[in-house]
């Protein structure tokens, strides 16, 4: 049986994906029309779907038996009400790999004051004092899923001291993991780093607001490779300004890409990343989707099924 899919996401994502979507499926031995256009809609079986493409009235493709996002972070999709099939998120290996590398580089960067060993314009010999070593820095990682997780024990395996918090409480050689609100002021008030890996949900929107920043320990770092919306913005400026934080590198904002007058692209503590920490990686994310596809097809279950209660 001929398995009909429709590709719906911006055009400049197609020569990247539609080559790695057709190797896929035909190393996985399905037999597949993969297709951007959707004429027919109800004739299609699955949709791969990017937020930034065409599709986000899921009606008339009425017989759909999934849809697997390209995206790991499903806000945009997870309470659309035309969409009525199971939604499957992305958990893309070399997504992982890429989180990893980001996080781990950033942490380094604050932790080895890297910035003020390049940024010495006037030419001084600046012997400054050695920082500490990593295994005397406290690592808060706020979201222990697939990406919080594989970057906790990046930074365990340098010698950082990592606490980490979730919605279940979970067992990882090396750390602490704590959950519910306790966890969390136990985590974040000891953290020389705080790295927020959480979904936005309504659960987690604004969850650092000007109270939690308030329980953060004097000088710490906040990094967000999160949401923008866990973010309350102006709680953050303050915590800047009073200088409760040293700095804040954020990879994700409220608005993307983020206005040309935001005040975060001059604040001198605040970095700003593109929302680039970590794309997913058609080559190894288009194995998952055939491997999820041939699941569904098998009776199977499919991996990393959103619970559109929880939102994520
Ligand atoms: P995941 O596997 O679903 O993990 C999410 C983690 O957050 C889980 O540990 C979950 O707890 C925890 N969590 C969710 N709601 C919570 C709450 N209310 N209280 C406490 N913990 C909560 O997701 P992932 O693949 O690691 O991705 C995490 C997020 O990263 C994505 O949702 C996306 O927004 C973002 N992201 C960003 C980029 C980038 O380039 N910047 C790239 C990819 C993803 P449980 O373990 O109990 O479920």
């Amino acid at each position: 049986m001929t398995v009909k899919i429709h590709y719906s996401a911006h055009t400049r994502h197609w020569a990247n994906w539609i080559p790695a979507l057709t190797a896929a499926f035909a190393e996985a031995g399905l037999d597949v029309q993969l297709t951007t256009d959707a004429d027919d809609p109800d004739s299609f079986d699955y949709m791969v779907h990017s937020p930034d493409g065409p599709v986000s009235d899921f009606k008339p493709f009425a017989n759909l038996r999934a849809v697997l996002s390209t995206w790991a972070g499903v806000e945009n999709i997870v309470h659309n009400e035309t969409l009525h099939a199971p939604l499957v998120r992305m958990v893309d290996p070399g997504m992982i790999e890429g989180m990893v590398e980001w996080v781990t580089a950033h942490v380094l960067r604050h932790h080895i004051n890297l910035d003020g060993l390049l940024l010495n314009e006037e030419g001084k010999w600046l012997k400054h004092l050695s920082p500490p070593l990593a295994r005397n820095r406290t690592v808060a990682m706020l979201g222990l899923g697939n990406l919080g997780k594989a970057c906790a024990k990046s930074l365990i395996n340098l010698n950082f001291n990592v606490v980490g918090w979730s919605g279940s409480k979970k067992k990882i050689a090396g750390m602490e993991c704590a959950t519910g609100i306790d966890g969390l002021h136990g985590a974040i008030s000891q953290a020389d780093f705080a790295v927020l890996l959480l979904p936005l949900t309504s659960e987690t929107e604004n969850i650092f607001d000007e109270e939690r920043f308030s329980r953060m320990k004097d000088g710490a770092v906040l990094l967000n490779v999160g949401r923008g919306g866990l973010i309350d913005d102006e709680a953050l400026l303050s915590a800047l300004d009073s200088g409760k934080l040293r700095n804040a590198t954020l990879d994700v904002f409220r608005q993307e890409p983020l206005p040309p007058r935001h005040p975060f692209y001059r604040h001198p503590g605040v970095t700003v990343s593109p929302h680039i920490a970590s794309e997913t990686r058609p080559a190894t994310a288009s194995k998952v989707i055939a491997e999820n596809i041939a699941r569904d097809l098998q009776g199977l279950p499919p991996m990393n099924l959103v619970d559109k209660r929880r939102g994520y």
